[in-house]
């Protein structure tokens, strides 16, 4: 597994691989690895879902950058978990072949004037709490899809939001990259994994699992024929607010592509929240589909 810090050096080792005909898998990261990363990982290994299957499996590029500019004021970016001994190995027995770690400056060698706007994909759910997020997170895959030129580049749909402006953005701006989305790893309770978990004490840790218990509550009420997005919302919240230590920050039923908001449920919806609890701000969603 090579690591490689500067975008003039992936770029020359990558044309070389590029050349010999191996096809390029990409996971972009901000490190503090689980198994949720892990799994995305081998899935692009696999190179399964991206047409990726040849003579031989796809060069594993896995990118690890916690990205400033999709960082507000007063949020997590200078505690966010850092780990890059245990990514490393971590990564090397997923599968990867090439981890990018490029600097702050490497990224943003002339600070940050040229930015991708996503437009409405990024109103409401987090783009409301988040002013900026989505512009920095997308210019920042954006600068990434340019430097690694992946085949095919893989999301989970954890942060469902962000699965969404991406694949958007390919679409709108003729990225030749397949993106393809992966399912959201939980622990064995239901609560989705993410590196911010690391913040939680015990209690806090057991407390965050309702999140999921309550949006399985609003599936179940889904399934039992209810359609109204506010009995459905009404449901989840009842069973969260069992755990007064969790402090909704939004749940909302969308349309599952567009984002729209949703009276009544039809076709694909996403039903997706955030919550404080503790020093961490959580996020989780459950695609709900009517059949
Ligand atoms: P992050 O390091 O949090 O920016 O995440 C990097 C990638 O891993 C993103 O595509 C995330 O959606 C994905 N990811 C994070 N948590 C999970 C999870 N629990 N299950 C599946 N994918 C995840």
């Amino acid at each position: 597994m090579e690591i490689i810090e500067r975008v003039g050096e992936v770029r020359s080792r990558l044309a070389e691989i590029r050349r010999a005909g191996r096809p390029i898998a990409f996971v972009p990261t901000m490190g503090a690895f689980h198994e949720g990363h892990i799994e995305l990982m081998r899935r692009a290994k696999a190179g399964r879902g991206a047409a990726l299957f040849g003579a031989e499996p796809p060069c594993l590029v896995v990118s690890i950058f916690v990205n400033p500019t999709q960082f507000g004021p007063g949020e997590d970016y200078r505690s966010y978990p850092r780990d890059m001994q245990g990514d490393l190995e971590k990564a090397r027995e997923a599968g990867a072949d090439l981890i990018f770690t490029p600097s702050v400056e490497e990224m943003y060698p002339t600070g940050d004037c040229a930015t991708i706007e996503v437009g409405r994909l990024a109103e409401g759910m987090c783009g409301s709490h988040r002013p900026g997020h989505f512009r920095g997170m997308a210019t920042v895959v954006c600068k990434l899809f340019n430097i690694i030129q992946p085949d095919a580049a893989y999301f989970g749909e954890k942060d469902y939001q962000q699965l969404k402006i991406i694949q958007r953005m390919v679409e709108d701006l003729r990225m030749p990259v397949k993106i393809v989305p992966f399912h959201t790893v939980r622990e064995p309770d239901g609560l989705a994994m993410s590196s911010r978990n690391a913040y939680l004490s015990v209690e806090e840790r057991q407390a965050a699992a309702f999140l999921y218990k309550g949006l399985k509550a609003a599936e179940t009420l889904f399934e039992k024929g209810e359609r109204s997005s506010a009995a459905l919302i009404e449901e989840a919240k009842r069973v969260i607010a069992a755990e007064p230590s969790l402090r909704l920050q939004y749940i909302e039923l969308r349309n599952a592509d567009t984002l729209q908001p949703l009276q009544t449920v039809t076709g694909k919806a996403v039903l997706a929240l955030a919550a404080h609890i503790g020093k961490a701000r959580l996020i989780d969603n459950i695609i709900l589909r009517v059949s």
